[in-house]
């Protein structure tokens, strides 16, 4: 992969992320939704992402890190695996958080932030407000948004946002950054944060 390209690529996706956080905030200013205060931190959910364009662009923020800062994040990164391998309660899933999140001066106390906030990828830019995505085969999916976003739902009309075009988008930039025919051979990306992180740069 030519380094032109990945920098043409890295740019399409910061101007999308910048079109998903306009149309989240649409979404959240109808409803009177924000993060501040919120306990239930969800850089503590188990999120999983799809796309190597992301994995690269999560990438780019990680190497332009101090090296002790990246080393704290493997660090961080691994002991966010074990735990998951094993939990301390059989079958219940651990609540561990990102390893890429850091404490928050603005939150109650454990809120977390995001450290690597200009790269996070799509579903953590999206989660929170109610939203709907059109398959390409007809019918859709709904997700409710979490549990605030749910509570202010009951008093005013949410403003649902549609990830159907910015998702199109994203597998676009996908196919033209890795190509059609090689996307189909190389393993489908299907990765938590911490794996993207322990995995290293994409081989694109
Ligand atoms: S990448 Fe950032 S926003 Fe996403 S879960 Fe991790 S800390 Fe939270």
């Amino acid at each position: 992969m030519s380094k032109a390209k990945t920098v043409a690529a890295l740019k399409r996706l910061s101007n999308l992320y910048r079109r998903m956080d306009a149309a989240y905030a649409a979404s959240a200013t109808a409803l009177g939704l924000s993060c501040a205060g919120c306990a239930d931190s969800c850089c503590e959910t188990v999120f999983r992402h799809h796309t190597y364009c992301e994995w690269a662009g999560l990438w780019a923020g990680l190497a332009a890190l101090p090296k002790e800062r990246l080393d704290e994040i493997r660090s961080a990164a691994e002991d966010w695996v074990r735990q998951h391998q094993n939990p301390m309660l059989p079958g219940v899933r651990p609540r561990v958080p990102c390893p890429l999140s850091e404490n928050s001066p603005d939150d109650p106390p454990g809120g977390l932030r995001c450290g690597l906030y200009a790269q996070r990828p799509m579903v953590c830019r999206l989660h929170g407000v109610p939203n709907i995505l059109i398959r390409p085969k007809g019918g859709q999916s709904a997700f409710p948004g979490c549990d605030r976003a749910q509570d202010l739902g009951k008093t005013c009309e949410p403003m649902l946002l549609d990830r159907t075009p910015l998702l199109t988008d994203l597998a676009r930039l996908e196919m033209d950054l890795v190509g059609r025919e090689r996307l189909g051979k190389m393993p489908r990306v299907d990765l938590t944060i911490a794996e993207m992180i322990l995995l290293g740069q994409p081989k694109i």
